[in-house]
């Protein structure tokens, strides 16, 4: 068993905050498990919840479509969330639901190391970037958080499910994250080439 498995076995019954009383399934996340690009979006929704499984429905949907369009599959990359059982009617995470759960996704991270962290929408990226910024100023960008990780804030693939016309910010999003994802690649490359790369985990994608 990965430690990975491991860590759910160990959280699957969580009862840290009050969610898992509505809930159906704790939603740990799902993907590669040394995935150098990890998605984290924010809570699972009536779909997930059933099949415990994150991004299943149709903001999932276009997540598939959206990574397709980047060369990239679901099993190339993790996908998690900020909380990891169903907020009752789909409402927004309250802060201390989020503070729980957080330290399931720190772990989480430190066993699968992704070199690109994508936060899907405001709570993600408010959460992964400890700042209470606006996703419409900083999507597409990268960002170094305080605990060194590279984030880069991408909107929620739900958006487009309520204005259609945010298809192409988002596609726009998503070629950003495949130019930083590029950027990774040529650097792990080089320093590979000078024998020097003490941090290799195997080849990317
Ligand atoms: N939206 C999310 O943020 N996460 C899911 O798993 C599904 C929809």
């Amino acid at each position: 068993m990965s430690e990975l498995s491991d860590y759910y076995e160990q959280i699957k019954d969580c009862t840290r905050c009050q969610l898992y009383k509505s809930a159906t399934n704790l939603v740990f996340g799902e993907g590669s498990e040394t995935a150098d690009l990890m998605f984290i979006g924010e809570a699972p929704g009536r779909n997930e919840d059933q099949q415990g499984r994150p991004f299943v429905g149709a903001a999932g949907q276009l997540l598939n479509d959206l990574l397709k369009e980047i060369g990239l599959k679901r099993e190339d990359v993790y996908i998690g969330n900020i909380i990891k059982h169903r907020p009752p009617s789909n409402r927004d995470p309250l802060p201390d639901e989020i503070e729980a759960c957080k330290p399931y996704l720190m772990k989480q991270i430190e066993l699968i190391k992704p070199k690109i962290i994508a936060t899907l929408g405001a709570h993600a990226t408010r959460t992964m970037l400890e700042d209470k910024v606006s996703i419409g100023q900083v999507h597409g960008q990268t960002f170094e958080n305080k605990k060194g990780l590279t984030i880069i804030p991408i909107y929620h693939p739900a958006a487009v499910l309520y204005n259609r016309s945010m298809f192409d910010v988002l596609k726009k999003d998503f070629a950003s994250l495949r130019a930083l994802l590029d950027k990774c690649i040529a650097e792990q490359e080089a320093r590979h080439l000078k024998g020097s790369d003490k941090y290799d985990q195997g080849a990317l994608f």
